[in-house]
């Protein structure tokens, strides 16, 4: 069982995850995300926007916490509804 368990995580963090039953929103260590109760996939969510976030969206957010982009808090939050990243000085 642990062997499928571990197949379909492995397919939903390639493909995403199909399934619809989720938890509700939660927060640890500052990052908001719900988890698939099929197959353990996590979803990026927004607590102030109130939604999941999109592919882009979590690439910038990874990659604001990694420290390829330093953005100010406000920044990061301001660059998660636009478009581009909007770069601190
Ligand atoms: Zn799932």
């Amino acid at each position: 069982m642990k062997v499928l368990q571990g197949a379909m995580r492995a397919v939903s963090s390639v493909f995403g995850c199909q399934h619809g039953r989720l938890s509700r929103p939660f927060t640890i260590q500052q990052q908001s995300y719900m988890v698939c109760l099929d197959c353990g996939h996590k979803q990026f969510y927004s607590m102030q926007e109130m939604r999941r976030l999109s592919r882009k969206e979590i690439k910038r957010l990874l990659a604001i916490e990694a420290g390829a982009l330093h953005l100010s808090a406000a920044a990061a939050e301001a660059s998660l509804r636009s478009d581009g990243p909007s770069l601190a000085a």
